[in-house]
């Protein structure tokens, strides 16, 4: 076997469709979100503007939540020193782990060392703690929710994106006394779409189904203190098991569940991404800590961070740029359709306009659906976005004319 061209191929396969990635080299500017240093291969280094950061509202700029970064190193020293169970469980996990519960109203919850550790460990071990769970899951979830459900082994089943009548077919067909689990997200990052909380929580009812739900793009984001798009709708008490992240909205690392004490317990005893790796260091927990804390007192930053998604896209509908129609939530994807102009255009828009956006490629979205996917926050003001507007407009103008023939608007 010649290993080295095998490899060499494999590479070769992903180039040749156009999506190949390469990942931008960012210096942030500490205070001075969200603009950036970026550096090329050749050394040399340029201002740019970052629009696809998922530091949703700053946070990882937040002073609160650097103070208590640096107070926890000077305090505690830098990792925790071990797995939870072996020496590796801090004051700050015990607090953090109080403080998620509280903001979801729930029992217990518990931490991951990043939500898609959370996702792959909980919806596996789901299936171990419940001989014979059929989970249901939406065709959009994200890859650790899918790693998770298949790491499980039990049997799955897939429907449609958003689509309550096949959940219900399915959910019908499936054996009335058979354990069950329906595995959804609140905000779709891809399309910026939400999913009806209240009706799908109507049918796990009527079929006697758990229902799982994957906050990360909601939490500290929606609802009056944060706790995502359950919140907001009124209906946090009927999601069984909630999923979220400290790396997002939060702005640090870090994933946890929230949900009923034993099963809260029962994960915690069996799930082996959880058993055996180091806990989370005391910095990131305390950062994560003051974070949540924060946000649960600042419902006007996530009021003003709405305004921003909704005055950009307002402004990409008035030039005539492609803007997916399904975005009700603060994320503003701009359709192009074509993996090789997606990734000319983010070039373009990086090296010309000092705007930096990464194409959004196969396989995070279905082939024929890349898309350039911006995520305005309140730290992006009216001039930037006009200086994005402008930049686009000059951009799908060349690049209809010259390579894209018909998919801009
Ligand atoms: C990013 C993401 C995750 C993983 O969270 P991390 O903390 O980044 O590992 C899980 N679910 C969804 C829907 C995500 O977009």
């Amino acid at each position: 076997m010649d290993y080295k061209a095998a490899f060499r191929n494999a590479v070769e396969l992903v180039r040749e469709e156009g999506r190949y990635r390469v990942f931008a080299d960012l210096k942030r500017h500490r205070g001075d979100f969200p603009r950036a240093t970026w550096t090329q291969d050749d050394g040399s280094e340029s201002e740019i503007v970052v629009w696809c950061s998922n530091d949703y509202l700053g946070q990882g700029q937040n002073p609160v939540v650097l103070d208590a970064m640096h107070a926890a190193i000077d305090a505690n020293g830098s990792g925790s020193g071990g797995t939870r169970n072996i020496s590796g469980t801090t004051h700050y996990h015990v607090e953090l782990e109080h403080e998620l519960a509280d903001l979801h109203g729930k029992d217990a919850a518990l931490l991951f060392t990043s939500g898609y550790v959370a996702n792959e460990a909980a919806l596996a071990t789901l299936q171990k703690v419940l001989p014979g769970l059929i989970t249901f899951s939406d065709a959009l979830n994200h890859a650790s929710m899918i790693a998770g459900i298949r790491n499980g082994g039990g049997q799955r089943h897939v429907f449609r994106h958003n689509d309550l009548d096949h959940l219900e077919e399915l959910l019908a067909a499936a054996p009335a006394d058979a354990p069950k689990l329906i595995a959804f997200e609140s905000v779709y990052s891809m399309d910026g779409d939400i999913a009806d909380l209240a009706g799908t929580i109507a049918l796990a009812k009527k079929y006697g189904a758990l229902t799982y739900l994957d906050e990360v793009h909601a939490v500290g984001l929606y609802g009056d203190r944060g706790a995502g798009v359950a919140e907001r709708d009124g209906v946090m008490a009927d999601i069984d098991i909630v999923e979220g992240t400290l790396g997002k909205a939060f702005g640090v690392m870090g994933g946890y569940i929230a949900g009923d004490t034993d099963m809260v317990d029962a994960i915690r005893l069996y799930a082996s991404g959880f058993i055996f790796t180091t806990s989370l260091p005391p910095a990131l927990t305390a950062g994560a800590l003051a974070s949540v804390r924060w946000l649960k007192a600042h419902n006007e930053v996530r009021e003003h961070h709405q305004e921003r998604a909704a005055t950009l896209k307002a402004m990409m509908k008035d030039a005539g740029l492609p803007v997916m129609d399904s975005s009700v939530s603060h994320i503003v994807p701009v359709m192009v359709g074509d993996a090789v102009h997606c990734k000319l255009v983010s070039d373009m828009l990086l090296q010309d306009h000092g705007i930096y956006v990464q194409p959004i490629n196969y396989p995070t979205v279905p082939r024929g659906t890349e898309r350039l996917r911006f995520t305005p926050t309140p730290f992006h003001t009216d001039a930037m976005m006009r200086d994005l507007v402008a930049s686009l407009e000059s951009l799908w103008a060349r690049c209809n004319i010259a390579r894209v023939g018909g998919v801009a608007a």
